[in-house]
């Protein structure tokens, strides 16, 4: 691709007026960012001509891999007809009903219960802001306003809004800005590579993990629980997949207490994990449901909350006027265009795609890098993988954090032209769900090339 971009000038401009998200500003400014300027199927490029190999899909979101022109039409034609218009004052527009309307199509039904309804907004975040305003009216409504705590978990993410930064079980987010805000407690994640105990299988594992959230119910007392929240699959923590029984038991104990249960699918829904809704992969019931990213495959931002029969019926029927809601919940363009990347995950077959092919082969490759003597647990899940480095493979033994021994991978990454994410010692993936088996293996040969380099550097 000829350079028609002045890095250096970009660069200054950047320094001198961006502040980005989650960055060391002073350090950036040191640096100077890199540019990125093209993308195309599976591939990233930047300013000065390389090209990277995107197997984090942007930031979790470009499931149907970049390039889409189907996308564009979409967001050009809805544009010249409307390109905006609000939902506030009783009126709607076309790509938000039928959008609406498809969600709830594919959205799979658990024992009866269905979701017929959706409320909008334009990312994760404010969604689980949407979820918390909708547990505590839920309550209220049913005459049980004591009921406010929300239990979240120490790695969870669920986004960067008071709220969902209060979700959010990470603690250097809780250290700034005096977090969580009140209500919103955390139990331990079901990380068994941390936290099992020797000799335990991951199956009991699950339960002693799931076993947290009723101990934590009876710390607060089961009379003012209002919700538990989860991610199907821990994303952001570092791609932590808990184990079989985990979900399970966690239906178990919030059908005991008769609370709440969000599925925080930001990430998982749309095909990552091989179904529309991860949870239908790991057999749980939710009430609420928060999607965005892979909604639009990123192309636009929307987000917003798939709501159960057993909230919707209460805010319906007894709830009159909810005083919440966003200038852009049900924004037309950004619903044409999720129509059009659901038009492709359902014609390009993808979430079964995931589920019966390109899935069980990213796990037979990605398991392999387990024979690298860099590598504990390497696991997939669907179309996400992660794997730790680890100093001692035979103990297992961590490197000492100030080493920032995933950041120092993730350097041989972007060098090596493989966008890969570290999390602390963590490296983790989330590629587009469009990819062949030949791309799979070019991806898993970048990464044993970047392991090398990175346990190379260490030696
Ligand atoms: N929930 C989960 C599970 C996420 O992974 C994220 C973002 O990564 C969010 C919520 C927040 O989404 P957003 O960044 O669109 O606000």
């Amino acid at each position: 691709m000829p350079n028609t971009v002045d890095t250096a000038h970009i660069q200054s401009l950047d320094s001198a007026h961006f502040l980005h998200p989650f960055t060391d500003f002073k350090d950036l400014n040191a640096r100077g960012a890199k540019v990125i300027t093209k993308a195309e199927g599976i591939y990233i490029w930047d300013s000065e001509g390389n090209r990277l190999l995107d197997a984090m899909s942007g930031l979790w979101c470009v499931s149907v891999g970049y390039g889409r022109k189907e996308l564009a039409d979409a967001a050009h034609q809805q544009m010249m007809a409307l390109p905006y218009y609000n939902s506030f004052f009783q009126t709607t527009n076309v790509p938000a009903a039928t959008l609406a309307a498809k969600l709830a199509s594919l959205a799979p039904k658990v024992d009866g219960r269905s979701f017929e309804h959706v409320f909008y907004s334009s990312s994760g975040s404010e969604s689980n802001d949407s979820n918390v305003r909708m547990v505590r009216r839920y309550w209220d409504l049913l005459g049980q306003p004591q009921r406010k705590v929300i239990i979240s978990r120490h790695n969870g993410y669920h986004g960067s809004t008071m709220a969902a930064a209060s979700l959010s079980g990470m603690s250097y987010m809780h250290a700034q800005g005096d977090l969580p805000i009140p209500n919103i407690t955390h139990i331990e994640q079901p990380y068994f590579f941390e936290n099992a105990r020797s000799g335990e299988t991951s199956d009991e594992f699950g339960l002693r993990a799931a076993g947290w959230l009723e101990a934590k119910i009876l710390e607060v007392g089961p009379d003012k629980v209002a919700a538990f929240i989860g991610e199907p699959v821990q994303g952001a923590g570092g791609v932590i997949i808990p184990p079989a029984t985990y979900w399970p038991e966690i239906q178990r104990i919030v059908d005991k207490y008769g609370i709440l249960l969000i599925s925080d699918e930001v990430i998982c829904a749309f095909g990552r994990l091989g179904h529309w809704f991860a949870y239908e992969k790991f057999g749980y019931k939710p009430d609420l449901v928060t999607f965005a990213k892979g909604v639009t495959s990123g192309y636009i931002p929307l987000g917003g909350v798939l709501v159960g029969d057993r909230v919707a019926k209460v805010l319906i029927e007894q709830g009159g006027e909810f005083n919440h809601g966003y200038t852009y919940s049900g924004h037309p363009v950004a619903c044409a265009v999720a129509l059009a990347n659901l038009q492709i995950m359902e014609s390009e077959n993808l979430p079964e795609r995931v589920r019966t092919d390109l899935g069980p082969y990213l796990a037979s490759k990605y398991a392999a890098l387990n024979e690298h003597p860099l590598v504990a647990h390497a696991e997939s899940c669907g179309f996400v993988a992660g794997l730790v480095l680890v100093k001692d493979k035979r103990t297992g033994e961590r490197f000492d954090p100030d080493l920032s021994v995933g950041m120092l991978c993730r350097k041989h990454c972007f060098a090596n032209g493989l966008v890969m994410r570290a999390v602390g010692d963590r490296m983790i993936i989330a590629p587009p769900l469009v990819m062949t088996h030949a791309q799979i293996d070019e991806m898993v040969a970048l990464i044993l090339l970047c392991l090398d380099l990175t346990w190379q550097e260490l030696k």
